[in-house]
């Protein structure tokens, strides 16, 4: 029988389509091999190329040249010129477009995907995202900080080279103010982390469990949206992913590495998205909020009944993309399997 199931915290309410699920391997969208060669004339991220981004914000020095690069986006959604204004007239809300929007460099490799890298260079990125999060977060003007990948052009974006992206904001969403007030209540009524709470039933039940390594736990959603919607959560209580410690950086990076290269065999390089869902800089410490990643397949297209009702319908059973994902073998040490490199 079909299943709707609700989020634990955002209490939305998803139809796990069991009369027409389908194999988690029914899922794969086939491309066109595509042979992407390691340096592109025309790429702006490219090595020898850093003077057509804007001036550079951070390296990571890699001997003479560098590692990963930080630098202002050069299309920036909102601007770092402007001052932060509200203006008020009756029903009608604005706000100057002041924030700060970063592009991350992930390496000098024009045709590195993520999955492939090795971990300690995904720690690396990790540890960029780390730096920028906390120097934006202390900025008095910015309320929040997003950090995103786009990876293909289901996910928003046809910039080949290796990059993410961090957007600070001088508001904070309601979305997000619903899952701190959401988690908040919890706290209130029962007197637990509701992030706690449920990593240990998940770790107890197992069926919805990827991996989890000493610091972290990948876990498909129980009410998950759409297919292979996972989270990974640090296993130690904390509200802001600007209080990861060095080795649990270190730990992070193999586990989305791993994480990212099971979904790359398993399921054929599928675009996806990534992002970092943190309490913002003003509930840096609270007991009630707890970070994770959200890593999201683009496997499916929102549809009329999505945009209408505000409920998903997945036609792939957690529990099934658990094990599918599960029984994806993955070296430890990141193998390139990339046969045409040009
Ligand atoms: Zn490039
Ligand atoms: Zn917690």
């Amino acid at each position: 029988m079909p299943e709707l199931r609700q989020n634990f915290m955002t209490k939305e309410w998803v139809v796990i389509a069991t009369e027409r699920a389908k194999r988690p391997d029914e899922m794969v969208v086939r491309r066109p091999e595509k042979a992407v060669a390691s340096y592109s004339p025309k790429c702006p991220f490219c090595p020898g190329h850093e003077d057509q981004t804007p001036p550079e914000i951070l390296r990571l020095p890699d001997g003479n040249g560098w590692k990963v690069r930080v630098v202002p986006n050069k299309y920036a959604a909102l601007s770092p010129e402007a001052k932060p204004e509200r203006t008020i007239r009756r029903s009608r809300r604005s706000m100057t477009g002041f924030g700060v929007h970063d592009v991350v460099v992930e390496t000098p490799d024009h045709a590195q995907a993520m999955a492939l890298m090795p971990d300690a260079h995904v720690a690396d990125i990790l540890r960029v995202y780390k730096t920028r999060y906390n120097q934006l977060s202390l900025d008095p003007r910015i309320e929040q900080v997003t950090v995103f990948k786009n990876y293909g052009a289901d996910a928003g974006t046809s910039l080949e080279h290796p990059h993410s992206q961090l957007i600070a904001t001088p508001v904070i969403s309601h979305q997000v103010r619903e899952r701190l007030q959401a988690a908040l209540r919890h706290h209130d009524e029962f007197g637990d982390c509701i992030f706690c709470q449920m990593i240990e039933e998940e770790l107890h039940e197992q069926v919805r469990i990827v991996l989890a390594s000493e610091y972290f736990v990948a876990v498909e959603l129980y009410a998950s949206p759409s297919p292979f919607f996972t989270h990974i959560y640090p296993r130690r209580h904390m509200a802001s992913f600007g209080d990861i410690s060095a080795q649990e950086i270190t730990d992070l990076g193999r586990v989305l590495r791993t994480m990212l290269a099971k979904l790359y065999y398993g399921l054929e390089n599928p675009d996806f998205n990534f992002t970092i869902r943190t309490a913002p800089a003003e509930c840096i410490g609270v007991r009630y909020f707890h970070w994770y990643m959200s890593v999201i397949p683009r496997l499916t297209r929102t549809a009329g009944f999505e945009l209408g009702s505000g409920m998903f319908i997945n036609s792939v059973i957690p529990e099934d993309a658990a094990e599918f994902l599960r029984n994806v073998k993955v070296e430890t040490a990141s193998v390139d399997p990339r046969t045409t490199v040009v």
